[in-house]
């Protein structure tokens, strides 16, 4: 057996000596940290990379392998590299040179093939001159008196992981990128409340990732938004999920949950380093108290999608998933599928201005809703909240409740998200102290 086999490599080899991996493409994508450029390979391959400077640049060496295409460069997001270059310095190696705008450390690793892609030779690069995010940032600033209430919003997938085609191929990374800035904007023009996006482009961020910069943001919540596929075509509807103890709690919770999960293989990010640490993290008790707030927070948003007008939802509850983004110990968390984009009428909706506008609108009430009824200490909403509340009846105007309370006419504007003078009789305007 040993032997036959031992015989079976050796006409391989013999017989086919250009069997070696073909390069069959070039990717790169730029987030704030990084520049990262993809490869596709049709085989494993041996490789080295090493650094030049004057110019800077970044050359990586691959053996055995070909290169029938030309390389090119999407200079939208190629963040510090230039310029591409091939060559071969030895008939059996290809040589691909990355011209670079400043001096990089790097990091790379290959990927074995998904659903989606071959094989993957994947490089990070990592500017050096060690200019801090804007992230980092905006936590001071968070924690002033009578702060606003932080909202963490996440558009799932980006860069090399699309996440869920529709069926004309509409990407779910590009959809719910606009649907999460729409929802930063409606978190914005809200009193007492502000936003922050988790990925702001098309580049791709480890789940783990995801939360944590909440974390480090302090974040009050952290939302995802998501809009998946499912086999049956038919099935539609926007839904609310809830990180669960136990795992799934329904086939297709499970399903979905399966599909979120597998987006760090596509994004080249191992899982298993550190979920020791979380699942023991998982069982502290501080992880009851945030999934008590995130089921809370998440029945809002499902009570608020109900009820808001060209929107759908698909199941009546919240639904409870093993989903890697919703495990922060400490930040209450929910995912929500905007819409299904294998569904066509939907798919088509998710690209269409109205329904990203209902969709990021709904969400933002129900967030608003959650936080007005429990505003975290400290808040500028739990200091105006506890204000008076005035009833308008027949013949109230706005200029006249502002003057009876001795407040001014913006603040009231303010403190109740009016735009105008409009108030509807019946209605309850929140009175602010000051
Ligand atoms: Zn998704």
């Amino acid at each position: 057996m040993g032997l036959r086999r031992c015989f079976g490599v050796l006409l391989i080899v013999l017989a086919m000596p250009a069997l070696a991996a073909e390069v069959g493409g070039l990717r790169v994508w730029s987030d704030p940290e990084k520049t990262r450029a993809v490869l596709d390979l049709s085989d494993r391959t041996e490789y080295q990379l090493f650094s030049l400077q004057n110019p800077h640049r970044l050359v990586i060496d691959l053996k055995d392998t070909r290169l029938d295409t030309r390389l090119g460069l999407n200079a939208d997001h190629a963040g510090i590299i230039k310029n591409v270059r091939s060559g071969n310095p030895e008939s059996d190696t290809l040589r691909v040179v990355l011209d670079l705008s400043q001096r990089a450390k790097s990091k790379s690793f290959l990927l074995e093939p998904t659903a989606d892609y071959d094989h993957r030779l994947v490089i990070d690069l990592f500017p050096e001159d060690g200019r801090k995010t804007a992230t980092i940032k905006r936590v001071t600033d968070v924690h002033k008196p009578d702060r606003d209430v932080l909202i963490a919003i996440d558009a799932g997938h980006g860069g090399e992981d699309p996440g869920a085609l529709g069926p004309s191929r509409v990407r779910e990374k590009d959809v719910v990128l606009n649907i999460a800035r729409k929802l930063a904007r409606e978190i914005d023009a809200q009193p007492g409340m502000k936003a922050m996006l988790i990925r702001d482009g098309d580049y791709y961020i480890a789940l783990r990732d995801r939360y944590e910069r909440a974390r480090k943001a302090r974040a009050d919540l952290f939302v995802s938004i998501h809009a998946d596929a499912f086999k049956d075509r038919r099935v539609n509807g926007s839904s609310v999920f809830v990180l669960s103890r136990r795992g799934a709690s329904s086939e297709y919770a499970r399903l979905l949950a399966d599909s979120e999960n597998r987006a760090d293989l596509v994004g080249g990010v191992k899982l298993n380093e550190q979920d020791d640490m979380l699942a023991s993290v998982l069982l502290d008790l501080s992880q009851s108290a945030t999934m008590g707030a995130s089921t809370e927070v998440a029945g809002e948003i499902l009570q608020s999608l109900k009820s808001h007008r060209g929107v759908k939802v698909h199941k009546p509850h919240v639904g409870r998933a093993a989903f890697q983004v919703l495990k922060s110990p400490d930040v209450p968390s929910v995912l929500v599928e905007t819409a299904f984009i294998s569904n066509p009428g939907e798919e088509k909706r998710l690209t269409q201005r109205e329904f990203q506008d209902n969709i990021s609108a709904a969400i933002a009430d129900g967030i608003r809703d959650f936080f007005y009824r429990r505003p975290p200490t400290g808040t500028w909403i739990a200091a105006n909240r506890d204000g008076a509340r005035h009833v308008v009846s027949r013949g109230d105007t706005l200029g006249g409740i502002a003057s009876r309370y001795q407040v001014s006419l913006s603040s009231l504007r303010k403190v109740n998200n009016l735009n105008g003078d409009k108030i509807l009789v019946g209605s309850e305007l929140i009175i602010p102290t000051s």
